[in-house]
């Protein structure tokens, strides 16, 4: 599985802070926790996270935006499982893992407010993705040879 320099790094730093400490990152939002703080941080399985689903006409409306602008929006892709059709979720593709335990479910971390409005109360966290605050990542736009040249 191919993984980001940002995903490296943060495995780097958790690594060396030992195997309890870590640095968690919420896939709804982007915030990260201090080590201090991932006691707020929760993994959970992609079939408990509907509130961050597209609808339909959510997919529809990205799929009509230039092809630059879909690279760089924060989009988790799936095909839906047993099925050919996608599922998209407004979560940092970046921040989704599989987890080999789980029938490779898909898994992400979310921080204690993405997690109290997204999933307890069933509506979208006010900063999340989900609620149209996404900065993007730029290097997700780049070509292979950008990438080299930027060192991303
Ligand atoms: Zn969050």
């Amino acid at each position: 599985m191919f993984i980001t320099k940002d995903v490296w790094l943060n495995r780097m730093y958790g690594k060396s802070l030992g195997a309890l400490k870590r640095l968690p990152a919420c896939a709804a939002c982007g915030i990260r926790a201090l080590p201090s703080d991932a006691s707020q941080y929760r993994k959970l399985g992609l079939k408990l996270l509907d509130i961050y689903k597209f609808s339909e006409n959510e997919k529809m409306q990205l799929l009509e935006k230039p092809i630059e602008y879909q690279k760089v929006k924060s989009v988790y892709k799936r095909k839906k499982h047993g099925s050919e059709e996608w599922e998209y979720f407004h979560l940092y593709p970046e921040l989704v893992e599989l987890n080999d335990q789980a029938d490779e479910e898909e898994e992400c971390e979310l921080c204690g407010p993405c997690w109290k409005d997204g999933v307890s109360d069933q509506k979208r966290p006010k900063y999340s993705i989900a609620n149209g605050v996404d900065n993007g990542v730029l290097h997700r736009g780049l070509s292979d040879q950008q990438r080299r040249h930027f060192g991303s």
